[in-house]
Formats: C-alpha cells, structure tokens, sequence
C-alpha cells in the first residue's frame, strides 16, 4: 500500500491541542510554524499522537494541515512515553542530571510503540516520499520504516543532547538505538558536538566506517551535522511593537513594585533547567545584602509538565520549598522577592514578561538548544535587557555575546547575575545589538529550510538499486 502524502513530518505529538470537545487549536511553537508553510506547499501530512490515551481517529485536517493520529493506550502512554521516554533517555541524554530507569519492559513498549508510528507513515507517504522524524521518542523509526519503504528520503533530528560514549554506553539497548537512527539518510542534532559523539559511538559500537560527518551503513551514506534550531523572530519582533503588549510590560513591572530589577526565569519545572541553581543564588544575594529588600524581583514561571513521573513531583517539592523559605525570610507584607508562578502562558503575556524583565535568567544543566533565550533577544529591540546564560545550553554555541555561566558555580551565578543588573545601558546595548544579529539571521525558517535543502541535496540511494 503507498500513501499520498509526498511530506511527512512524523513526530510523537500532533501540532495542535484540543479546545473543549470538538475543537482543536494550533500547538504554540517554532515546529509548526517554521513547517506548516511547507506542508501548505507541498501535500504534506504530519503523524503523531493526539494527547488523549485510547483515542483513536481518523485523519483529519486543521489549518491547511493533513493530520494523521497515531493512537496509544493508557499503559503504552505510561510505558513508552512516561518510561522509556521520559525516565530513560531524557535523563540518560541530559549528562544524567537524574537517575535514568533501565527496564525491560519500558523497552518493549519503545520499541512497539516505535513500530506502529514506523508503519502508519509507510502507509501514508507518496513513493520516493521526504519523511522527517522528530525527536528522541521515535528513534527507532528511521530504520524500520527504511525496512518498509527503501524509496523514502528519510530524515531525523533530535531537539535534545546526544550524550558522549561515557553517558551513552550505559544504556543497555544502546546499540539498537544507534542503528534505528542510521536509517536516516540525515540525522540532525542541535550542536556540532551531538553529530560528533553520534559519529563516534557508530564507529566504535557497530563498526562502521566513516569519512568526517559521513557513515557508511551497509551500502548507503548517512550524514550527521548540527542545525541549530532556532525562533520566530520576525513574529515576535513585531509582537512586542503591539501597543497592548507594551502596556502589559508596564503593568507587570506595576504590579511587582516598580523594582529597580526585575528578574525572569521561564522554563518547564524540569530538573535539566538549573531552577533550583538560580532561585539559590538569587537568595544569596539577598541574604549577603548584595540586593537590598525591595530592589530586585525576581518572576519565576514554571510550567506544569510530566507531572506523573516520581522524579517531577520532588523537583517541584524542593522548588516550592527554596521559594518558600526565600520569600518567607526576606518578604515584607504585599512584597516578596519571588514571584513563583506554577502556570503555563500564552506568547502574548511571554513577550510582555520579556519586555518587562531587566535580567533574563537561563541557567540549564543541560539543555538542547533552549528557546527561551532566544525568544528574549527577538523581544529585545529595545537594546536593554540582559540575558544570563549557561554554557551547557546549545543556544551558548551562537548567543557568545550573554553574561555566560556555569550553572553549577553558584558564586560565578551570583557574579553574573549582579554584572546582568550593573551593566551600563550602552554595555547593554552592545551585547544584545550583537545577540540579534545573530537570531535574527539564523531563525526557524532557516533551520527548516537548511535540514530539508541538506536531506534532499543528499545522495540518496535509487529505489531500484535497493529493491532487486
Ligand atoms: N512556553 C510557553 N508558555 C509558558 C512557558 C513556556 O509557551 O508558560 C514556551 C516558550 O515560549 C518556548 C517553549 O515553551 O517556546 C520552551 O522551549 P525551550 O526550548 O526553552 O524548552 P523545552 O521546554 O523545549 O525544554
């Protein structure tokens, strides 16, 4: 059976969420937007979950999108998604910031559940078809559905790290995982780094030989290079020149206290995002008299997720607890130095967040790209506004020009966080002039359109030469 659709994005969730019971909505986020326009072009169709366990619908179409739902049942949702997904490979390829779990059982459900996603997009690309897979979920389908359908043009990126061999080889279905995503003819990843470890592990854990950035798999090429993905920036450009958004700037910074400072950290409450690294340097700083009451505000948001997985719900804990303790000792009535906010936004209050905050604290252990960061320089036309930044973010790779940090130093924490608030409105100036350039420059429509020009530029394989 061969499908219609001559694009195919494949990825773990389709790009809209549901609005009362009927209704869908556009998902927020880059993804979409960046590919939505090629999909309008090009007969496209995109294949993942609805969201909703033991679901199961037809393909439908939102907004100029063909969908297509994958389904899944309660237990698969638990097993493959929760599991092996989100308490294995999240953790294992985030430097191990928490224990990954090793299980059997999460495996087989990975892997069935990577079956059926495989099979759905045979069944509906076109012949010769471009597939392009999404993320650390779906990391076997590259190779299965190669097995499938030998005439596709298949690409995957991973949003996330890929880890070194030290990280990598712990996990016991390592070399599996390598060959599903050697059924790519191009494997992305954010940082050159990513493409290089891949390179590395497929030579010294299957053998394979290669030439720079290119591994030879049983006859074929497969490419792994970095496109760093990146934000919308012209949307939000023009976002943040909306009167009503400016007005909300100024009534946020109103509603804090008109601070002098005022400090944001947006991030989903996840144990890779440095929450707890930044809350307590910023309690230091009150403690050491570095702030004084009443002068800096500091807007944490973090955004409800996973909340079923044991090592969310004592992040949240710990994170509620530092706030707590922060504000209890250091707030006076109506006033509290953290502003804690346990809420998901739209991009509207987001931009107007970004505008109204002076320091913009981004401080992961470990993160793919992060787009948060780059959201606030696209925000910031203004030229004020500092953004703070770990190294150990992919976005550091580009963004040379933030108050850099190693989130682990609490001390260099503080230092940078204090030279964030000190700096002179030209020093300001200066950074973020250079910041833009370069989000500006290398936006999502870029990414986009630097994968799929490498996939199909890509020496392919003919069908007939597979096929005998
Ligand atoms: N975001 C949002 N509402 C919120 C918090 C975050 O829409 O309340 C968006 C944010 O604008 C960004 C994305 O979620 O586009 C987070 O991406 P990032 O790469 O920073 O981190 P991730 O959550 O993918 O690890």
């Amino acid at each position: 059976m061969r499908g219609t659709s001559s694009f195919l994005i494949v990825a773990n969730r389709l790009p809209v969420d549901r609005v009362g019971d009927k209704e869908w909505r556009r998902s927020p986020g880059g993804l979409v937007t960046a590919i939505a326009p090629v999909m309008q072009r090009r007969d496209g169709a995109w294949l993942g979950w609805t969201g909703a366990a033991g679901e199961e619908l037809k393909p439908f179409d939102h907004e100029g999108m063909h969908l297509i739902p994958v389904p899944l049942s309660g237990l698969e949702v638990e097993l493959y998604y929760e599991g092996f997904s989100n308490a294995t490979l999240w953790p294992l390829y985030h430097d191990v910031v928490a224990k990954p779990t090793y299980s059997r059982v999460l495996w087989d459900a990975y892997r069935a559940v990577n079956d059926r996603f495989a099979r759905a997009a045979a069944d509906a690309a076109a012949p010769g078809a471009v597939v392009w897979v999404q993320d650390y979920q779906l990391q076997l389908v590259p190779a299965m559905l190669r097995k499938l359908r030998p005439d596709l043009k298949i690409g995957f990126f991973l949003h996330i790290p890929f880890p070194p061999a030290e990280l990598f080889n712990q996990l016991p279905w390592r070399n599996e995982i390598l060959e599903g995503l050697l059924g790519a003819d191009l494997v992305g990843f954010q940082r050159p780094g990513g493409a290089s470890n891949f390179v590395r592990l497929s030579r010294r854990l299957l053998g394979l030989q290669n030439h720079r950035n290119e591994i030879l798999m049983e006859g074929r090429t497969v490419r792994a290079e970095a496109f760093p993905i990146s934000v919308d920036f012209g949307e939000l450009d023009q976002l943040v020149r909306e009167p009503r958004v400016l007005r909300r700037a100024k009534e946020i910074r109103a509603e804090l206290g008109d601070p002098e400072h005022v400090l944001l950290g947006v991030d989903r409450l996840d144990y890779t995002k440095g929450i707890g690294q930044r809350l307590k340097a910023f309690g230091e700083l009150l403690d050491d008299g570095a702030i004084k009451p009443g002068e800096a505000v500091f807007v944490q948001v973090a955004t409800p997720t996973r909340e079923r997985v044991d090592e969310y719900r004592r992040l949240r804990n710990d994170i509620e607890l530092r706030v707590g303790r922060i504000n209890g000792e250091h707030g006076v009535i109506g006033r509290q130095p953290i502003s804690y906010l346990h809420q998901s936004y739209s991009k509207e209050e987001l931009a107007a967040l970004y505008c109204a905050a002076d320091v913009m604290v981004v401080t992961p252990l470990r993160d793919g790209m992060n787009l948060v960061a780059k959201e606030y320089v696209a925000c910031r036309h203004d030229l004020r506004g500092a953004l703070v930044l770990s190294e150990f973010a992919g976005a550091a790779d580009e963004l040379r020009q933030a108050f850099l940090v190693n989130p682990y130093d609490i001390d260099g924490l503080k230092r940078a966080m204090l030279a964030a608030m000190r700096a002179t409105p030209h020093e300001l100036a200066r950074r973020m002039r250079s910041l833009r350039r370069r989000v500006a420059t290398h936006n999502v429509d870029k990414w986009a359109s630097d994968f799929l020009t490498a996939l199909e530029s890509g020496e392919g394989v003919a069908e007939e030469q597979l096929t005998a």
